[in-house]
């Protein structure tokens, strides 16, 4: 084998580690995103607005903007946002 093709044979295996670094760091880059997500969504946050529904009051998410958050629930059912109810005369109304 000629010196020139043994060079590239091992710049050829450096290349494919490198390849793979760049793969995982892409993943765990990816886990630290989503989990700096779900951190954020533990940091409970006040319904904005809310209206009369057909049985209960119905509330809107802050986070994701769906308006059928029934009244007191912990998270919200669509982006699992933590909820804060706080006092009942800070939350707006637009009945
Ligand atoms: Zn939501």
């Amino acid at each position: 084998m000629s010196k020139e093709l043994e060079a590239l044979k091992i710049i050829k295996v450096h290349l494919r580690d490198v390849k793979m670094l760049n793969q995982a760091y892409k993943l765990v880059e990816q886990g630290l995103d989503r989990l700096e997500d779900l951190e954020k969504k533990e940091i409970p946050v006040k319904p904005t607005r809310f209206y009369y529904g057909e049985y209960a009051r119905m509330f809107e998410c802050p986070k994701c903007s769906e308006d059928d958050i029934i009244d007191g629930s912990n998270y919200c059912q669509h982006c699992g946002q933590k909820l804060n109810w706080g006092k009942e005369e800070e939350l707006k109304g637009d009945d």
